[in-house]
C-alpha cells in the first residue's frame, strides 16, 4: 500500500477510502510481489491473545540465545560506535577465510545473508531473465528475483526434496540464476553430494547456482552436500552462510557469501560501503571462535530432535525427519486452525498453508521445557 503523509484523506461516497493522491506508476514486477510476512513478535501476540509466558517456535532461531563470546565482543566494541565500521570488513573476512579455507577475495559480507541474495539478483539479473527456484522454499528468492524484474520458474519438490533433475530440465537460453536451499526451508531436506555433482556437470558456466546453506551445521546426513567444495569447480557456484541460526545472532543481521572472484568483484560494485555494522563484525568473529557455544547448540538440537521424534511416534503423530533445527508435522487437519489453537496455548508455530501444505505446520526445536510444552499443547489441539 502506498503511504502518505499528513492527515488521512476524508472518505466520501465516491472515493475509496485508501485511494492515493500520489500519481505513482508502480512497475508490474513490484506489484507481482507477495510481501514476506515474518512471524509476529512475541509481545504483540501476547497482547492480542491475552496470554503470558508464550514460546516462539516459528522462526528457527537459536533457543540458547546468542553466543556469549559474541555478547562480550559487542559490549567492548560499543565504546567505539562514534566511528564508521571498517567498510571492507577486513578482520571478519580474514576470519571466515581461515575458517573455510577459501581466499578473502571469495568472500562478500552482507547485512544478513538476505542482503547477499539481494545483491546477487540486482547485480546479475535483467528484466525478463529466468530464475529457477524450487517450490516451496525460502520466500526471499522469489521476492528478490521479482524485485529485479526477473521471471521466476518454479520446480515442485519431489518427496519434499529439491528435484535437481527437473530443475536442470527447466534450463533455457534465458535462465540466469538457480536457487538451491541446502537443507531446504521449510522441508528440512538436504541435497545429496552425488546429485549436485551430476547437476553441476550439466549446468552451463553462465548460470549462477546460489546454494543457501543457512542450516547446514545442523545436518546429520553424511552424504549431504557442502557447496563450498565446489568453489573452484569452474562453475558459478555461490554459497550463502549466516550467523542468524547456529550462532544465535539473528537480530544483529550478518551473513556472507563465498563465490568465485568473477562474481564477488561485481557484487562489490553494488555493495554499500558500510553494509555490515561494527558490532556485527566483531560479534561474528567472536562467534566463529566460540566452539563451546557452537557444540552446545548442535548437541541440544540433535538431542531434542530425537526426543521430539520419539514422543511424536508414541503419540502417533506424523512428522518429517529433518537435517535442520525445524521440521514439518502433518496435523491432518487445517494447519491455520491448529496454528490459531496452538497460539491460545501460548505456543507459536508456523502454518504451512501459504507454502502449499494446508495440513502441515513447521516447528523449530526449542529448549527441553519448551519442547515438552509444545508436545502437550499439540496433543491437546489435534
Ligand atoms: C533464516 C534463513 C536465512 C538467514 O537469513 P539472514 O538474512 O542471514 O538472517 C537464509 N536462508 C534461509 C533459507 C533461512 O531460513
Amino acid at each position: 500500500m502506498v503511504s502518505h503523509f499528513g492527515k488521512e484523506p476524508m472518505a466520501t461516497e465516491e472515493e475509496p477510502k485508501r485511494k492515493s493522491k500520489l500519481n505513482l506508476s508502480i512497475p508490474n514486477h513490484i506489484l507481482s510481489i507477495d510481501p514476506y510476512s515474518p512471524g509476529k513478535p512475541l509481545e504483540e501476540l501476547e497482547r492480542e491473545y491475552g496470554i503470558v509466558d508464550s514460546i516462539k517456535l516459528a522462526s528457527n532461531e537459536n533457543p540458547l540465545g546468542p553466543s556469549p563470546k559474541a555478547i562480550t565482543a559487542i559490549l567492548a566494541a560499543a565504546e567505539k560506535l562514534n566511528r564508521y565500521p571498517d567498510g571492507s570488513g577486513r578482520r571478519l573476512i580474514e576470519k571466515i577465510s581461515e575458517y573455510h579455507s577459501v581466499r578473502p577475495s571469495n568472500i562478500v559480507l552482507g547485512n544478513g545473508s538476505d542482503e547477499i541474495i539481494s545483491m546477487l539478483t540486482r547485480t546479475f539479473l535483467q528484466y525478463g531473465d529466468e530464475v529457477i527456484l524450487p517450490k516451496p522454499t525460502f520466500l526471499m528468492y522469489d521476492i528478490l528475483a521479482r524485485g529485479a524484474g526477473a521471471t521466476p520458474v518454479y520446480v515442485p519438490l519431489k518427496s519434499l526434496s529439491i528435484d535437481l533433475k527437473r530443475i536442470e530440465r527447466k534450463i533455457t537460453a534465458g535462465s540466469k540464476m538457480i536457487f538451491i536451499n541446502n537443507p531446504n526451508n521449510p522441508t528440512g531436506t538436504s541435497v545429496l553430494r552425488k546429485d549436485f555433482e551430476n547437476f553441476l556437470s550439466r549446468v552451463p558456466e553462465s548460470i549462477i547456482a546460489v546454494v543457501d546453506e543457512a542450516y547446514i551445521d545442523f545436518a546429520r546426513d553424511k552424504n549431504g552436500l557442502d557447496s563450498i567444495d565446489y568453489l573452484d569447480s569452474g562453475k558459478a557456484v555461490v554459497t550463502l552462510r549466516t550467523f542468524s541460526k547456529v550462532h544465535g545472532l539473528a537480530g544483529l543481521r550478518i551473513g556472507y557469501g563465498i563465490m568465485p572472484d568473477e562474481i564477488s568483484e561485481h557484487l562489490n560494485r553494488l555493495r554499500q560501503p558500510f553494509n555490515t555494522n561494527s558490532l556485527a563484525q566483531v560479534a561474528a568473529i567472536a562467534a566463529l571462535d566460540d566452539k563451546v557455544f557452537f557444540e552446545k547448540t548442535i548437541h541440544l538440537i540433535h538431542e531434542e530432535l530425537d526426543y521430539l521424534y520419539d514422543s511424536l511416534n508414541r503419540a502417533g503423530i506424523k512428522y518429517f525427519p529433518t537435517q535442520t533445527n525445524f521440521f514439518l508435522v502433518d496435523v491432518k487437519k487445517s494447519a491455520n486452525g491448529v496454528y490459531e489453537r496452538m497460539l491460545k496455548e501460548g505456543i507459536i508455530v508456523r502454518s504451512m498453508a501459504s507454502y502449499g501444505f494446508p495440513r502441515y505446520i513447521r516447528v523449530n526445536v526449542g529448549l527441553h521445557d519448551e519442547n515438552m510444552r509444545f508436545l502437550t499443547a499439540l496433543k491437546k489441539v489435534i
